[in-house]
């Protein structure tokens, strides 16, 4: 069965490893971007937080998503290591998330007991225990003030990984498994049939020439919104931008740490010198429209993260990027769905700020959607 994966950025990669490891399926990706290594979409600006059970929801179709997501992880980081023989940067410290109020704290108590039975532990710290435990967040501005963290939340299953570096070795795998992956070839159109009441795509026009598919599944990030135009179904997305940077401390901590979130801004330890900051959460003026990187929000990041880590401030700002987070326009996200009208077309897309996350779950239900039309 030919399965046309149209986006190699971690969506896609995700998807041709999971249906590459099954024999009924022969997959070809094809990506617009000019190889492997180089321009990156939303993948290559993310920071790769896996960050499910630290999440005060209780219930709901998108947590359970989160949690078996993350749980697919466990299995999938030692099984790609094994297969190319390179260890992934993914980060086993957990998230702690640092409270300002007593009243938020308390409001964890009931969260931790639902997730202990989900299998989820949260350790709710005082201030003391933070401070014995995380000895190098002394340093905080926040934690000497008057409004300083009065504790936090520590979540030791939740996660981190190298966005690009799991979607390279997802694509490697699935190349190793049998998938032909194509950089420089931006697909723009289809042929398609009708039978019954329903469409279904035959070929795909690339610039490299035609292909015929069984199923074709759309991963291409914002550009699944004019693909899906071109087949009449639009799927509405926006982009919603995040900025980000990359600093280098003089000094290296000696203690492994885990990434740190005030609840708007993540601290990722990178090595025991470098950190990522981020992200901005920056919304078009009107729905299509342009969007750019504002530097006072870039400025206000930095001093969010200087207040929680005072060594920061001599820190050297090595890299600032920003990218675009495919949003779903008035509906919630991710959209994992055969197109409205379409018999063999697949939309997996519009993972807003959890696409990294989000990533095992959806290559996995996109399979089940694929075996139960079979
Ligand atoms: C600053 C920032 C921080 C983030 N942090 C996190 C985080 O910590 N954790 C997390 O889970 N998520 C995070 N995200 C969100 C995450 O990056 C996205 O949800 C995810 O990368 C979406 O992946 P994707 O594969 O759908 O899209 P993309 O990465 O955009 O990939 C789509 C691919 O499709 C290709 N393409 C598009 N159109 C065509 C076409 N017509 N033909 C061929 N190829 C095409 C593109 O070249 C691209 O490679 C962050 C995002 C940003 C911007």
């Amino acid at each position: 069965m030919q399965v046309g994966i149209i986006g190699g950025g971690v969506i896609g990669a995700a998807i041709a490893f999971e249906l590459s490891q099954y024999s009924p399926y022969q997959i070809s990706v094809w990506d617009g971007r000019s190889s492997v290594a180089h321009q990156w979409q939303a993948t290559g600006a993310a920071l790769g937080v896996l960050m499910a059970a630290l999440n005060p929801k209780l219930k709901g179709k998108h947590l359970q998503l989160r949690l078996e997501s993350l749980g697919l992880y466990e299995t999938l980081i030692p099984q790609l290591e094994a297969i190319t023989g390179t260890p992934l940067p993914y980060n086993r410290q957990g998230i702690l998330q640092l409270c300002f109020e007593e009243t938020e704290l308390q409001g964890w108590h009931k969260t931790q007991q639902v997730r202990a039975k989900q299998g989820f532990q949260l350790d709710l710290l005082n201030r003391d225990q933070l401070l014995e435990t995380y000895p190098q967040l002394q340093t905080a501005h926040l934690l000497g003030s008057q409004q300083g963290a009065i504790g936090a939340i520590y979540s030791p299953q939740d996660r981190q990984i190298n966005p690009v570096a799991l979607t390279q070795a997802l694509l490697q795998v699935a190349q190793i498994n049998g998938a032909e992956i194509h950089f420089k070839t931006p697909v723009y159109d289809f042929q398609t049939s009708a039978k019954d009441d329903f469409k279904q795509v035959d070929r795909v026009h690339t610039d490299r020439g035609d292909v015929a598919v069984d199923w074709l599944i759309i991963a291409a990030g914002l550009g699944s919104m004019p693909l899906t135009t071109t087949l009449q179904q639009t799927i509405p997305l926006y982009p919603v931008l995040g900025q980000a940077l990359h600093l280098q401390r003089k000094t290296p901590t000696s203690a492994p740490i885990p990434v740190v979130t005030d609840g708007g801004m993540y601290l990722v330890p990178i090595s025991a010198t470098d950190v990522w900051i981020g992200a901005t959460v920056e919304f078009p003026t009107a729905v299509g429209g342009q969007i750019d990187p504002d530097p006072h929000q870039l400025q206000a990041l930095l001093e969010q993260a200087i207040a929680l880590d005072s060594t920061l401030a001599a820190a050297e700002i090595l890299r600032t990027w920003s990218g675009l987070r495919p949003r779903p326009h008035e509906r919630a996200a991710p959209i994992i769905e055969t197109l409205p009208g379409y018999r063999n077309v697949v939309v997996a897309s519009g993972h807003y700020r959890n696409g990294v996350l989000l990533a095992p779950i959806t290559a996995q239900k996109v399979r089940q959607l694929l075996s139960n039309s079979a």
